[in-house]
């Protein structure tokens, strides 16, 4: 799968993208991101990508020329399977059904608003989906692009080593993942559930779900209000 990400600041993505599974993924040829700095779709001599908002207001706006000329010249003819997503806060909330659901695109272009955010045009008629990555204001879209990569990412087959684990992670099956111990079986006192060092599979898999259960209830008793 390919991602693309539309920003002005490129430099940003050097840290994310370049560790642990997605660095391996893009190794593998399983993922290719793409990082578009927006001020190549400008022309004058301040590479300007801002103006005013219309009506007032604090702070500056993107403008949408650039953006519009920059995903028709990443895509000039778009196809079924390319999605372009608008990361905003006035999205719709960003969750591990829509991971999924991106997941089996072909490609992803992210679209990075700054500022006050971005010109309503683009979330009209360039974007297919706006996206929010929480009920929280980030200072820009680079953060939450990251968040949908990553998230995306490991859904693709042969990322994760064990094809088995994003099945058995939280949201997957409407409850969050179990708590889980590594070694040493005792630390400070505080010792590891008894059922899992015993070895019993089926006893094990009971039990992990039932611990899944009940922290869902305790954390996020809204998941399994869910039919
Ligand atoms: N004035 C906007 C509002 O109140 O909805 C916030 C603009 S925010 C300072 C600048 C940019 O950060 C947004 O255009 C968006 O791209 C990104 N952003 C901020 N919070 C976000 C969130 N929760 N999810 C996704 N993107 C977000």
């Amino acid at each position: 799968m390919k991602f693309h990400v539309l920003t002005i600041f490129p430099d940003f993505f050097r840290g994310p993208f370049e560790h642990g599974v997605i660095q391996r993924a893009r190794e593998k040829g399983l993922i290719e991101i793409q990082i578009h700095d927006l001020r190549d779709w400008t022309y004058d001599r301040h590479r300007t990508v801002d103006d005013r908002p219309f009506g007032g207001g604090e702070g500056m706006l993107l403008k949408a020329a650039p953006i519009f000329e920059s995903v028709e010249s990443i895509w000039p003819a778009k196809r079924a399977g390319q999605k372009v997503v608008l990361l905003s806060a006035q999205g719709r909330k960003f969750d591990q059904a829509l991971a999924r659901e991106y997941s089996k695109l072909d490609e992803l272009l992210l679209i990075c608003g700054r500022y006050e955010g971005v010109d309503e045009r683009v979330a009209q008629h360039l974007a297919d989906d706006e996206v929010s990555i929480g009920d929280y204001v980030l200072s820009g879209g680079e953060l939450p692009a990251a968040v949908v990569v990553d998230t995306v990412a490991r859904l693709i087959d042969g990322v994760l080593g064990n094809e088995m684990s994003a099945v058995a992670e939280s949201f997957e099956n409407g409850l969050l993942d179990c708590p889980q111990w590594t070694r040493p079986a005792e630390f400070r006192g505080w010792k590891v559930p008894e059922v899992l060092i015993g070895g019993n599979h089926e006893q094990i898999r009971r039990w992990r779900l039932e611990a899944a259960r009940e922290k869902t209830a305790r954390h996020r008793p809204d998941l399994l209000k869910r039919d």
